[in-house]
């Protein structure tokens, strides 16, 4: 009984406890667009999308998924992962099986990992996953630090912006879904990052006309796309950790 209540708690409160706390000052705020999964649409509708306005995303795989159909449609091959990589677009880490980190011991997860990084690594032709998400924004304390150390940052699903001091462990993030708007809209979110040099992440996983209820149509995240892109910066989650870790990021 003990020891399910404090699993419990430990889920629960595990995203409100920071584990790798770390200033973020970017001048006129950064916007990243992340693809949780990668579906086949998110590259070959989602990636032209944002081509189209100049920029690249954040894709974070799970290799297990790869050749699969399900809910969020026909996923990713390795042809696609080799083409995002070429076309710039960021190769992230998600777990290889897409297990949830707050249901699963720590070395089962970093095995997991381990073996999803391998794979990744074999497709770009050894290009490192330094980013990860993950899978259902599941956490526990205990994965939480352990990625923290394995990764350069790890993105959860709390919305918000991330300013002044974030949580790299457990990067806020705001979904872009058709079905919910969330409780602060696109353009608000992207102007309060803007005004707070911070770091504005957002999340989706298909696009399509008639999306899953994961994923936006076309139209939508053209929409937000064309606002972050027609107001200031906007990198893969890669190049905002890189410039951030510099002294002046928006000056270099
Ligand atoms: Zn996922």
């Amino acid at each position: 009984m003990r020891a399910s209540l404090s699993t419990h708690l430990a889920r629960k409160f595990g995203r409100l406890l920071p584990a790798k706390p770390l200033p973020v000052k970017w001048k006129g705020g950064v916007v990243s667009f992340t693809f949780d999964d990668f579906p086949k649409t998110a590259l070959a509708i989602g990636g032209e999308i944002l081509e189209r306005h100049g920029v690249r995303g954040t894709y974070y795989t799970a290799l297990d998924l790869a050749n699969t159909t399900g809910s969020l449609g026909p996923m990713f091959d390795n042809r696609d992962v080799r083409a995002a990589h070429k076309r710039g677009h960021e190769i992230a880490c998600h777990t290889f099986r897409h297990l949830d980190c707050g249901r699963t011991d720590v070395d089962t997860l970093l095995k997991d990992i381990a073996d999803n990084d391998a794979g990744l690594r074999a497709l770009t032709g050894g290009s490192v996953p330094v980013n990860f998400a993950f899978p259902f924004g599941g956490i526990s304390i205990s994965a939480k630090r352990a990625l923290a150390h394995r990764f350069q940052s790890c993105r959860g699903i709390g919305c918000g912006v991330n300013a002044g001091t974030a949580d790299f462990a457990d990067l806020r993030a705001n979904h872009v879904y058709d079905a919910d708007d969330g409780d602060e809209s696109f353009r608000q979110l992207i102007d309060r990052g803007r005004a707070s040099d911070g770091w504005t992440i957002f999340y989706t996983h298909d696009v399509a006309p008639r999306p899953s209820p994961f994923g936006c149509t076309p139209a939508r995240l053209e929409a937000v796309v064309a606002y972050a892109a027609a107001t200031g910066a906007v990198l893969p989650v890669r190049d905002v950790v890189a410039g951030l870790a510099r002294p002046n990021p928006a000056l270099s």
